[in-house]
């Protein structure tokens, strides 16, 4: 699509009805149809490689690991002793590969709808996965999230929700039921997270979630970080357990975390700590 006044080819989200964001495509690598979306792949001087689905960013070279980092080592770490993690979607593999980094951690189950996300970020977007796809650790089971959860025997230390925005294949899984069968699969102390969008634009979609986590779990919040290609302001994450994990303190945290000896570049058990310091608009979106 052409933009008056500004050179080349854009990218324009349709996500939200009174506000959009374009990015530029300097060059196009993939765009087709998988079974389940649209999927494209191209490169933006200041994003590098971009993934969309159906035209909505998923994920950008250059941004990615603020928001793979937040939805894996805040729950790794504040759990303390995760060994098996389901990550729901993900199909890019940038969540895969920051919970492999954690060595304690055994078995992680990826259940992604969509083969073509995978084959196609795979050979487009090696520099997400980083080798992820070939750890011996990883289980990669391609079905709907929902049903696998629904029926599932398995149980986790920490479930990761990574999904699309609640559209197409994504919407079922903001739903009540698929929030009670995944508070099913957890282990005792295990903790559920959430990408939930931007609660500045869909503070409904947070309001939703926390309110059928209120009704599952003892500790029900949401945490924040912000993402520059996430458009709109701190992108909110669900946060669901019966357990103290969120009370563990910094000391704590300060130490497993340098005992998993990872770097990041925006993961620190301080920002782990003030995420979870909500403002007030945030807060009255929480029932
Ligand atoms: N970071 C992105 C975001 O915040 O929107 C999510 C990235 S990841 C690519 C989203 C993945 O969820 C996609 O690969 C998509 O195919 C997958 N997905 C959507 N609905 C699903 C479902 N019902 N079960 C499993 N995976 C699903």
């Amino acid at each position: 699509m052409k933009i008056k006044g500004l050179p080349g080819d854009w990218v324009t989200e349709p996500l939200h009805e009174d506000f959009a964001q374009s990015l530029r495509v300097e060059t196009l690598l993939y765009d087709s149809r998988t079974d389940h979306q649209r999927l494209k792949v191209f490169e933006n001087p200041t994003f590098g490689r971009i993934l969309t689905l159906d035209d909505v960013v998923q994920t950008t070279e250059a941004d990615n690991f603020i928001y793979h980092e937040m939805l894996t080592h805040v729950p790794i770490v504040a759990h303390g002793a995760a060994r098996r993690v389901c990550i729901i979607g993900g199909g890019d593999g940038g969540m895969a590969r920051e919970v492999l980094r954690h060595a304690s951690v055994e078995r992680v189950t990826m259940v992604e709808i969509d083969a073509g996300v995978v084959e196609f970020s795979k050979q487009y977007l090696p520099m997400l996965s980083r080798g992820a796809f070939d750890d011996s650790r990883l289980d990669l089971v391609i079905a709907d999230g929902a049903e696998y959860i629904r029926t599932t025997e398995e149980r986790f230390d920490v479930i990761i929700i990574d999904s699309t925005d609640p559209i197409g294949p994504g919407e079922v899984l903001f739903t009540d039921s698929f929030y009670g069968h995944a508070r099913r699969a957890l282990a005792p102390g295990g903790i559920l997270v959430t990408q939930n969008g931007v609660p500045f634009l869909q503070g409904e979609e947070l309001t939703g979630t926390m309110r059928a986590f209120k009704a599952l779990f003892a500790d029900a919040t949401c945490y924040l970080a912000t993402i520059p290609t996430y458009a709109g302001g701190p992108m909110a994450f669900g946060w669901g357990t019966d357990g103290e994990a969120r009370h563990t303190p910094l000391e704590e945290l300060a130490r497993r975390f340098e005992a998993a000896g990872i770097d990041t570049g925006y993961y620190t058990p301080e920002v782990h700590k003030a995420a979870f310091a909500l403002p007030p608009w945030v807060q009255r979106l929480i029932p």
